[in-house]
């Protein structure tokens, strides 16, 4: 057991950055992490220069600290997570916490140390502890290199007003702005593999993200249903999901199938869906709609269709993955974890009522022409009424007040 207390450093880039707003997205992102880290045997959070010091309770072991490090990394606004202690002001203690480490890091060849002090009461500056607490760690590990340019392990110190830092292990985070420095969007999530990155991606630039989930309902099972509240379990983790509103979409869809023409029901599917999402985004109040869509993947997926069912809506409708490979977008749902889940086979409405042939280069005039002859107001109404809502945990996220009974609680 080492005689120092663990600390977790968390480092982040572009909220130093962003001038007079910086201390209320390093607020933001203590908030986040201080929710997130329930589980852990956290301290404390505090702020140091242009870090975040998360303290673990005496007799942490290894594995859990590095676990908490672990939980940390995947939470947006953290560029870099390190591993270390805290210890006394004195250059052999600090030697000592060194070694220490350096020796947790996991594999590695060669090394170098970074010193830095931000107090200048401490008499000895940092070429000078560089020196001194390398020289400690050549004599522990001789068979390892110092290397100046590009080390395996970069041992870092940083002596400020009453105490010193030092660290070894250290891991890429996944970067961005933390949760809630952004607004908040209104995500349409199906169980498919696409639209859980696309939300998450903006949750990584800072939103909140409040998910929109139509299932087939009454016209189908409610399996899709349970796929998306597993997604939302793994995004609830680094806390990039808020709510999911599921709104039971089969009757309506059915309609249409019945009253419009065949090769126009998607677009029509999906003005209605984009209609309610918009409706339930001023009850949220988001500035925008988030879709899964990636350039010519489907039918309803060419700019003359995305054009179509973007007129049906006046908030802008991001698409963080228009221009991406579904290759690409597999890639990052492995890393996200939702990949497995979204693999299961669920019906959704996406299966439902589909037409043989769909238009892929809708007119708009047709598109409304065709619209005018259903009660789409009506439905919009009913749907975002039927809407049931689902809470996950969110730091980031304000209840309003008066729904506060209204909802299904699944946190
Ligand atoms: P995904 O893998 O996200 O389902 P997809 O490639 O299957 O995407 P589409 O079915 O055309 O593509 O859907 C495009 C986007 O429309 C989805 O990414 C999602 O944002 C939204 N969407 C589709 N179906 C639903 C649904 N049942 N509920 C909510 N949003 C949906
Ligand atoms: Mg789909």
């Amino acid at each position: 057991m080492p005689e120092f207390q663990r600390i977790v450093l968390v480092h982040y880039h572009e909220i130093g950055l962003k001038g007079h707003n910086r201390a209320s997205f390093e607020m933001r992102l203590l908030r986040n992490l201080e929710s997130l880290l329930d589980a852990f045997p956290v301290v404390t959070i505090h702020r140091i220069a242009g870090r975040l010091l998360v303290f673990l309770k005496e007799g942490t072991s290894h594995d859990t600290a590095n676990a908490c490090a672990d939980a940390i990394l995947g939470v947006p606004g953290v560029a870099r997570v390190s591993c270390g202690f805290k210890c006394e002001r004195d250059l052999d203690v600090m030697g000592t916490a060194a070694r220490e480490a350096l020796s947790e890091a996991g594999g590695f060849e060669s090394f170098k140390v970074s010193a830095r002090r931000n107090h200048t009461d401490f008499a000895i500056d940092s070429m000078c502890m560089n020196r001194e607490i390398g020289s400690v760690l050549c004599e522990a590990f001789p068979e390892k290199k110092v290397r100046m340019k590009d080390p395996d392990v970069t041992v870092g110190v940083e002596v400020v007003q009453n105490a010193a830092y030092v660290y070894a292990r250290s891991v890429r985070g996944i970067g961005g702005l933390p949760v809630g420095s952004s607004g908040v969007v209104v995500s349409l999530l199906s169980s498919g593999i696409d639209s859980p990155v696309a939300l998450w991606r903006m949750a990584r630039r800072g939103a909140v993200c409040v998910g929109v989930h139509f299932s087939g309902r009454p016209q189908t099972s409610d399996a899709s249903e349970f796929l998306v509240d597993d997604i939302a379990r793994v995004l609830e983790k680094t806390g990039c999901i808020a709510r999911v509103y599921v709104v039971p979409f089969g009757d309506c869809q059915r309609e249409i199938s019945v009253l419009a023409p065949p090769s126009l029901r998607i677009i029509l599917y999906r003005r209605l869906m984009f209609k309610v999402a918009e409706r339930l985004a001023r009850r949220e109040r988001a500035g925008a709609l988030v879709t899964g869509e990636s350039l010519g993947q489907v039918a309803s997926q060419t700019l003359d269709n995305i054009r179509a069912t973007d007129a049906a809506v006046d908030l802008p409708v991001f698409r963080p993955l228009i221009g991406t490979d579904k290759i690409e977008i597999i890639e990052q749902a492995q890393r996200l974890g939702t990949f497995e889940i979204s693999s299961q086979d669920a019906p959704d409405c996406c299966t439902l009522f589909m037409p043989r042939a769909p238009e892929t280069h809708a007119k708009l005039a047709d598109v409304e022409a065709a619209e005018a002859q259903l009660p789409i107001e009506q439905w919009v109404e009913e749907l975002s009424e039927a809407a049931e809502a689902h809470d996950y945990a969110c730091a980031a996220y304000k209840r309003r007040k008066k729904e506060a009974s209204a909802h299904v609680s699944c946190a």
